[in-house]
């Protein structure tokens, strides 16, 4: 089961040309089996909102507006977040495995440290991987509060950054994820974890990562072809 574990729909990521129907059919076209929905989630979205809670219940309404469209279409939409830290400059991080009521109970989610949020995230069954390190410099963040890197293949960014990142993984003891960051620009990066067929629920997929050993990845370079790349944490 090929799931990309990082995309976006114009609904609440505004940086994104599709909209959740035109997310699910362009995943759907390019054969993958599943998304995880990791729309931005950031002060900047609370203040466009007027409050908080308009923010939460619009961010929760445009998974389900996916997840929908997924049905209709077969193809399966889980519910991620992907956060805009306020404690570093550029630093994204993904939250995998939560339920929808994580994000009404902890709604500032961006205010938190990086010990913080990766506590408050295992205390309600999920994961945390940290999005795209090294672009724009960012730096590998302290991987006792990480339970994964991320390869991204976002194809305006030129590089996957895969040896570099896959280095950090590996000297943190922390798994990989991958994720194509789809913006809905002219080409679809074609990429994301090969799931075993027994893992099919969110929950399913943050435990494969908390537990797992090795993680299958495809992984799309820039105008190369998608291929497969097998990690051993
Ligand atoms: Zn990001
Ligand atoms: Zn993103």
């Amino acid at each position: 089961m090929l799931i990309d574990m990082h995309t976006h729909s114009s609904g609440i990521s505004g940086c994104c040309q599709l909209n959740a129907f035109e997310i699910v059919e362009a995943a759907k076209e390019a054969g993958l089996d599943g998304i995880i929905l990791t729309n931005h989630y950031d002060s900047e979205g609370h203040q466009d909102y007027g409050s908080k809670a308009d923010y939460v219940e619009n961010y929760i309404k445009e998974y389900y507006e996916a997840k929908a469209c997924g049905e209709r279409v077969g193809l399966k939409v889980f519910f991620g977040i992907e956060v805009t830290a306020e404690f570093m400059e550029r630093i994204h991080l993904l939250v995998y495995g939560v339920a929808e009521d994580f994000l009404r109970n902890n709604p500032e989610l961006y205010n938190l440290s990086l010990k913080e949020l990766y506590e408050l995230v295992h205390k309600n069954g999920g994961v945390l991987v940290q999005a795209h390190p090294f672009r724009h410099n960012c730096p590998v963040l302290d991987t006792d509060y990480l339970d994964a890197l991320e390869i991204n293949c976002h194809p305006l960014y030129k590089t996957t950054h895969y040896e570099d990142v896959k280095a950090g993984a590996l000297k943190g003891g922390v798994m990989l994820t991958c994720g194509s960051d789809y913006h809905g620009d002219t080409y679809r990066a074609f990429c994301g974890v090969c799931f075993p067929e027994d893992v099919r629920t969110i929950e399913d997929i943050s435990q494969y990562i908390k537990n797992s050993s090795q993680i299958t990845l495809k992984v799309h370079e820039v105008d190369g072809i998608s291929e497969n790349r097998v990690y051993n944490k």
